[in-house]
């Protein structure tokens, strides 16, 4: 998803597209050295002539020149690391000239969920992948829109629940509920996606494979554990190290085995049951030491299979002067480095409870709003 798509580049002479996203926009009598790999164009114009990586087909925008980083909460601190902009000891370790000492890439944090919690139904409902052939499901969606293939990304029904541990202000645990799971593809694919042992998914899922199930997630939304994004090297090709540190917090162990025993509870429930709905009740064979159902083997079932709902944020941390933690002021203004803006899911301080895609657009609007007002000044009213 791109944000920031309409920062008014074209007015301020926008030097660049950055693949498809991100836009560098020269801001006068700034002063700002960074680094971009263009994937579009690697010849575009080098606007500084103060290259640091000379060995590679970098766009180097500085002197005189800004913009705003829009690569999403991964690639945005790897950009401002390569360019000089963070924690000053890392940089320094990999000879990066220092521009501002800064905690880039600290603060990463996502929603982790329980994978793999599947309920059995005794009615054709869900699907199963050998009962739909590609062909004629496509022609079913493309000619009449109906059929599987309407199905949401797999996902039916959302809900938000508060556990014991929740602070009632907001929900702490989201389900995303599917009609389908390991099984459903008979171990073609998800259960590769998801990096499962042959020994856990013989034993579990392929007894049951091509069968009707349903899975619920119950995911973390408000995870205490924060992880890190770290450059492996000052090869910008190098991909960064990520360290997502899930359920370092032992809180937030705790909140998802509450989950798991909520998601009990709702397959538990009448409108489930018409269906057949059960618990499917093999145990996994790592876990089988622990007592069924108890929290020590639901813990033991997250570790073993837990799954990103790819929300990465906060990594380039808004958050006031005081703040040692923060990256960007709350107007998106990189600490330090002046002209320069984050204007993505890295800036958000703390993760929100739900979807992060419609917060991120709003990042989008706002930083836009922001650089415009930067430019033409605050709106007068009439
Ligand atoms: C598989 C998946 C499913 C998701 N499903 C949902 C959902 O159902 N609902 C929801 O609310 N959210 C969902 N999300 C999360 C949502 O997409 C993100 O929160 C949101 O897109 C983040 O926006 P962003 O602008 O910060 O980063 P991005 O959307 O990642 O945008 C960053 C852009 O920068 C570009 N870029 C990065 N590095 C470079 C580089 N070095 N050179 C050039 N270009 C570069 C990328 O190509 C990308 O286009 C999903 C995410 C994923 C990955």
């Amino acid at each position: 998803m791109a944000i920031a798509h309409i920062l008014a580049s074209t007015a301020l002479k926008s030097v660049g597209i950055i693949g498809s996203t991100l836009w560098i926009i020269p801001l006068i009598l700034a002063s700002l050295t960074y680094i971009h790999y263009d994937k579009l164009d690697p010849e575009s114009p080098v606007i500084n002539q103060k290259t640091l990586y000379k060995e590679y087909d970098f766009v180097v925008v500085g002197g005189g020149s800004a913009g705003a980083v829009v690569a999403g909460a991964i690639n945005s601190p790897q950009i401002m690391m390569l360019s000089g902009i963070g924690p000053k000891r890392d940089l320094e370790r990999l000879n990066i000239p220092v521009l501002a000492d800064l905690p880039v890439g600290k603060n990463l944090q996502d929603h982790v969920g329980m994978g793999g919690f599947t309920f059995r139904v005794d009615k054709p409902i869900s699907i199963v992948q050998d009962r739909f052939p590609a062909f004629a499901m496509s022609m079913q969606y493309i000619l009449n829109g109906k059929g599987p293939m309407t199905t949401l990304g797999g996902v039916e029904g959302l809900a938000f629940v508060d556990t014991k541990y929740g602070n009632r202000s907001w929900p702490d645990i989201q389900f995303h509920m599917a009609p389908a799971s390991v099984n459903s593809d008979a171990g073609a694919r998800v259960r590769k996606v998801l990096g499962l042992t042959d020994e856990l998914y013989n034993t579990v899922y392929k007894p049951i494979a091509n069968q009707d199930v349903y899975s619920l997630i119950p995911l973390l939304l408000r995870p205490h554990s924060r992880g890190w994004v770290k450059l492996k090297s000052k090869n910008p090709f190098d991909d960064p190290i990520i360290n997502a540190n899930y359920f370092d917090d032992p809180r937030d162990i705790k909140t998802l085995v509450e989950g798991a025993k909520i998601g009990i509870n709702i397959s538990e429930t009448n409108a489930f049951k018409k269906f057949g709905s059960r618990f499917h009740i093999i145990p996994f064979p790592n876990c089988k030491h622990l007592e069924f159902r108890s929290d020590e083997y639901w813990e033991c079932h997250i570790r073993t299979i837990s799954m990103t709902i790819y929300h990465p944020v906060g990594t380039c941390k808004m958050g006031p002067r005081w703040d040692s933690g923060a990256v960007v002021d709350p107007r998106l203004r990189v600490y330090g480095v002046p002209g320069l803006r984050v204007i993505d899911a890295s800036i958000m301080p703390t993760i929100p409870s739900g979807n992060t895609n419609a917060p991120v657009i709003m990042v989008g609007e706002k930083g836009t709003d922001l650089v415009k007002e930067d430019w033409l000044g605050p709106r007068q009213p009439k």
